[in-house]
């Protein structure tokens, strides 16, 4: 399966996505993971990466969308994958829908984890990374609502929007996604 996840930061994402990538034997593509590596390696990417990041702001799509080109061509993508914060902008999921029309895989479906926004601000405050201060949590919300929420619609129009409560145990959350993907075609 072709997944694409999609959440605000805080939602449980990243719990979720390690649950799933195992019982679904899905390849795990979280840009945020990426980004992060680069930067501590010091690559330049990384380093460019981090002026946007430390600010809570989304990096430019052509960064990301060449480093998602060249992730999607290794083989350990070809059964499938969970696409983990990306992407993130409308113009993102216009460069992966063309990429994969072009090799013939589309996507299967879009999972939305919806948490209310106070919800997100309380867990987000006890976390410990460095994009976790607050005025850098608040940017990050921010560019969620703005840039990345339009993606529901875009993919609810092409019928592969499925979205759960965020709220509840990690188990509760994880039964409410496996709900989805076991109703989808094999
Ligand atoms: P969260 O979802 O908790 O904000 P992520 O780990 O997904 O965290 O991302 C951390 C940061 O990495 C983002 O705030 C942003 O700067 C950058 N980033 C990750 N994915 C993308 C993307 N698809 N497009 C642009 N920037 C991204």
């Amino acid at each position: 399966m072709r997944i694409v996840f999609i959440g605000p930061p805080g939602a449980g994402k990243g719990t979720q996505a390690e649950r799933l990538i195992e019982t679904y034997h899905l390849a795990h593509l979280s840009t945020g993971d990426m980004l992060r590596a680069a930067r501590d390696a010091r690559t330049e990417v990384g380093q460019k990466a981090d002026q946007y990041m430390s600010r809570g702001e989304l990096v430019p799509d052509d960064i990301i969308v060449e480093i998602i080109r060249q992730r999607l061509d290794r083989p350990d993508c070809r059964e499938g994958y969970l696409l983990d914060g990306f992407p993130r902008t409308i113009a993102q999921a216009e460069s992966l829908d063309k990429m994969l029309n072009t090799k013939g895989t589309p996507l299967d479906v879009v999972l939305e984890i919806r948490v209310p926004e106070e919800e997100l601000f309380r867990r987000l405050a006890g976390r410990g990374r460095a994009d976790d201060q607050p005025e850098v949590i608040r940017q990050r919300l921010v560019a969620y609502r703005k840039q990345t929420e339009p993606l529901l619609e875009y993919y609810g129009k092409q019928g592969l929007l499925n979205s759960v409560d965020g709220l509840g145990s990690v188990d509760d959350i994880f039964a409410r996604l496996r709900t989805v993907l076991d109703r989808q075609p094999k």
